[in-house]
């Protein structure tokens, strides 16, 4: 079971800012900007390099959460990450996108 799936089932503490059949949304626990938001789906799909074409509205839906949380929590604007493998960032093999906000973010990223 991953973190996220404890989290999802009550098991283990986190803010939770938005849930619904499909998702929850939570604070990052070890946040890397003033807003910083998971978007996690509750069927633990592993990375989104897994996705198939079967989770396509899933996805959809996913991102549409993510771009209501930016817009309510960072109204300057906000940027939406999926980190996939090593070489991406990935710690935690539950899909999930960050939204970040809350400060003007670099570009190119790290
Ligand atoms: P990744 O590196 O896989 O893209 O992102 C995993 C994220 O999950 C990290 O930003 C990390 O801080 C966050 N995280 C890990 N464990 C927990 C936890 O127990 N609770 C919450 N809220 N976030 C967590």
């Amino acid at each position: 079971m991953t973190i996220f799936q404890r989290i999802i089932a009550r098991e283990i503490p986190a803010e939770i800012l938005h849930e619904d059949e499909k998702c929850v949304a939570i604070r990052d626990i070890n946040p890397q900007a003033p807003v910083h938001v998971l978007v996690v789906p509750k069927e633990a799909l592993v990375r989104i390099g897994e996705a198939r074409d079967d989770h396509a509205a899933l996805l959809g839906h996913l991102l549409l959460v993510a771009a209501s949380v930016g817009g309510r929590e960072a109204p300057g604007g906000f940027r939406i990450v999926i980190n996939n493998g090593r070489d991406g960032g990935e710690t935690v093999p539950h899909l999930h996108v960050h939204v970040l906000g809350g400060r003007p973010m670099g570009w190119p990223p790290g």
